[in-house]
């Protein structure tokens, strides 16, 4: 997986959507349930996001997250400046972690790895609105 703080559209690679028509991708309402379908498996979806958020990108669903919750997410943390520093940040500290090791009890691993505004808990946010 490459880093976020890899040049700013190498990523774009790796990207699921890559061979999509960008037009299914900025999709109004129901529309964009499917296209996070797409990107849960992306390997690349933490950059995707980063980079939306960093740019404040207004339209479309990116890294899994439509326009509605990433306005939400930027206004809920307005003292984040690079998104992209955060969200890298919070992936080395979790690989650092015991949560990363598999022989740890989850219940141990959730208590270790509690931090604001992880990656883990952005998408979590977002997939927890696509449930509802
Ligand atoms: S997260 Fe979604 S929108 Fe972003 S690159 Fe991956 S598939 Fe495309």
């Amino acid at each position: 997986m490459p880093a976020l703080d890899a040049p700013s559209t190498d990523w774009r690679h790796s990207a699921r959507c890559r061979d999509e028509d960008p037009d299914t991708l900025f999709v109004q309402g129901a529309q964009q349930r499917d296209v996070r379908e797409v990107c849960k498996a992306c390997p690349v979806r933490t950059e995707c996001l980063a980079h939306a958020l960093d740019n404040r990108i207004r339209f479309g669903v990116w890294g899994g997250m439509t326009e509605r919750e990433r306005r939400a997410l930027l206004k809920r943390r307005p003292e984040v400046i690079s998104w992209a520093a955060l969200l890298e940040s919070a992936r080395r500290a979790a690989a650092a972690s015991p949560a990363a090791n598999p022989h740890v009890p989850a219940a141990r691993a959730r208590r270790d790895t509690a931090r604001p505004a992880t990656a883990a808990e952005v998408r979590a946010e977002g997939d927890r609105r696509h449930a509802g």
